[in-house]
């Protein structure tokens, strides 16, 4: 097994990085930076640069408007991405539904469908857990009962990332109460502005609106929104939520923030030294540190198996867990490193030497609160722990 980079691979990293340098605007990178909420606006924007470029359906192959690149090429282009300060790509159109059609999807479908989510036209968003369905999703109630030409949907969906902003939701349903749970499931697509769906917002601990709750009341929908066959709902969603998982180890994300963390440390001065010196928090930004460039490692050899075998194995549970608690871990350090600095007000920290906002500090206890939700959705570490002594410990 071969870790290092091939010359070419070289040439695209420098491709990417000198785009980014040309082509991200400067509010779009300090946006980014400062840790907030992007805008609608924001995010739309990005998109239509990527695609410009032929680079915004990372995951799609060409004959679909994407760039067709393996794992190692997409795993570059995350690297650079978030090096560059560059936002996330919005997942739902692009790397959940796009992916779904392409395998699932009708021809009408396909063609209907595929090009709006690359142009931006529809605004997507999840609709897979319920307030009694989150680890357990196949218990999920929603209904959809067919009635001729139509389904009448009937239920709540919960934690709806930015379905504030949605044209369309890609629904999961029970369009069969009487089988096993995973059997009677259905996958649909719903139009938001349909009569009858209702969106609601959820306030996060850190005060952002970026989930929500949707109500579904004698919603009709075509019947031809049924992606694949009907009561076969529970195949698709599994094949969603392995590209969900795809990317979500956030390697990129943790390398920028140990520097900035490292930075941070050696700014605040504390007991008359600076932080950086403190055995206690030094060791625990060296562990960070370590586990970090193992869950490099880890990620190589996830990709080198990707590009071997297709597909990636259980490794992205690991990736999942790893990457989520270095994650958080670094969050917190820059939390205890800030202080009462962290507090939620980016002002606070003006005047002192610490107002570093540019440098990302700005919302560090608000970004802190939010980041406890990695570990928990795309299916939660306990469930990815499941898995792993599951498909590797064989227990
Ligand atoms: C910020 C955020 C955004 C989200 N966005 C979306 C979205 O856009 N669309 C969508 O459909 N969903 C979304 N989700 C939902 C997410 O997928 C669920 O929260 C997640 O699957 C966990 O389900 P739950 O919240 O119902 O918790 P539960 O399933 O009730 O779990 C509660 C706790 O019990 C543990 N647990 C449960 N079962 C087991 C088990 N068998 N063994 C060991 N431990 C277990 C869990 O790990 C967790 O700690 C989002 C969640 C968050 C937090």
């Amino acid at each position: 097994m071969d870790l290092n980079f091939t010359p070419e691979e070289e040439a695209f990293r420098q491709e990417v990085r000198d785009f980014f340098k040309e082509n991200l605007p400067d509010d779009i990178r300090d946006a980014v930076r400062q840790g907030g909420e992007l805008t609608k606006e924001t995010m739309e924007r990005y998109h239509a640069i990527l695609n410009k470029k032929g680079w915004l359906a990372t995951t799609w192959p060409k004959e679909y408007g994407g760039p067709g690149w393996g794992p190692v090429e997409r795993h570059i282009f995350d690297e650079e991405s978030c090096a560059a300060y560059a936002p996330r790509i919005v997942p739902f159109g692009l790397s959940m539904l796009g992916p779904v059609l392409q395998k699932f999807g009708s021809q009408e479908q396909k063609d209907y469908y595929l090009p709006r989510i690359l142009n931006g036209d529809d605004w997507w968003c999840q609709g897979y857990s319920e307030p009694g369905a989150g680890s357990d999703l196949a218990s999920l109630k929603t209904r959809a009962v067919r009635d001729g030409d139509e389904w009448v949907i009937n239920g709540q969906k919960t934690w709806t990332t930015l379905g504030q902003h949605a044209d369309w939701i890609f629904c999961l349903v029970r369009t069969d109460p009487d089988v096993k749970q995973q059997e009677g499931i259905s996958f649909i697509l719903v139009d938001m502005s349909t009569p009858g769906v209702e969106v609601r917002p959820i306030k996060l601990i850190e005060g952002g609106h970026e989930v929500n709750e949707v109500f579904f009341t004698d919603v009709r929908v075509p019947y031809k929104n049924l992606v694949g066959e009907e009561n076969k709902g529970w195949t698709i969603a599994k094949y969603l939520l392995t590209h969900e998982r795809t990317g979500i180890a956030g390697v990129g994300f943790s390398m920028l923030e140990l520097e900035e963390v490292k930075a941070l440390a050696k700014k605040v001065i504390r007991n008359g030294k600076p932080l950086s010196e403190d055995p206690l928090f030094a060791a625990r930004v060296a562990q960070a540190e370590i586990d970090l460039e193992a869950m490099k490692l880890t990620n190589l050899r996830m990709l080198f198996t990707a590009q071997k075998n297709g597909a990636p194995g259980p490794e992205t549970s690991i990736l999942k867990i790893k990457g989520t608690v270095i994650n958080q871990e670094l969050k917190d350090l820059g939390r205890r490193a800030l202080g009462p600095n962290a507090a939620p007000f980016p002002k606070s920290l003006a005047g002192t030497n610490l107002d570093v906002a540019p440098d990302g500090h700005a919302n560090n206890a608000a970004r802190y609160f939010n980041n406890r939700k990695t570990s928990i959705f795309g299916g939660s570490n306990e469930i990815q722990r499941n898995i792993l002594t599951k498909t590797m410990l064989g227990l």
